[in-house]
């Protein structure tokens, strides 16, 4: 079920809880701001999941309260990944989605970094 992105922060989502190493992960990445891990589920060869390491919701929540240092720690993060990754010269897709209409189901804020092959439309039709 989508999440209402308005709503406060849940300390006992699935990613809080793999921030707080309860839950394990694929780590592939971890700065001061940011850690990435691999989906659990993916949805293309290569797609991996970056999470800003403070309380956030969602794209909305972290662009608004988030400091500027979080900010660039974090999107510092996803490009590096990508890098590392190799998924530059071939291409890739950022997707962050907010609230009930974009389709987020976890309540904590995490950019998809899908590469690998070529990835079709942007959206289903
Ligand atoms: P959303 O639809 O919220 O943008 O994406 C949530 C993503 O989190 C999905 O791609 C889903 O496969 C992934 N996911 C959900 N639970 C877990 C988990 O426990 N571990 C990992 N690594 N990924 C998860």
């Amino acid at each position: 079920m989508p999440i209402d992105a308005t709503k406060p922060y849940d300390e006992s989502n699935i990613f809080a809880r793999i921030l707080r190493g309860e839950l394990p992960c694929t780590k592939v990445y971890e700065n001061e701001f940011a850690l990435a891990f691999n989906d659990i589920k993916p949805a293309a060869p290569v797609h991996i999941l970056v999470i800003p390491k403070g309380p956030y919701v969602s794209w909305d929540d972290f662009s608004a309260r988030g400091s500027a240092e979080e900010i660039a720690g974090f999107v510092k993060a996803v490009g590096h990944v990508a890098r590392e990754a190799g998924l530059v010269e071939p291409g890739y897709r950022l997707l962050a989605n907010v609230g009930m209409n974009g389709g987020q189901e976890v309540p904590h804020l995490h950019v998809h970094i899908f590469g690998g092959a070529g990835l079709g439309p942007m959206l289903a039709r």
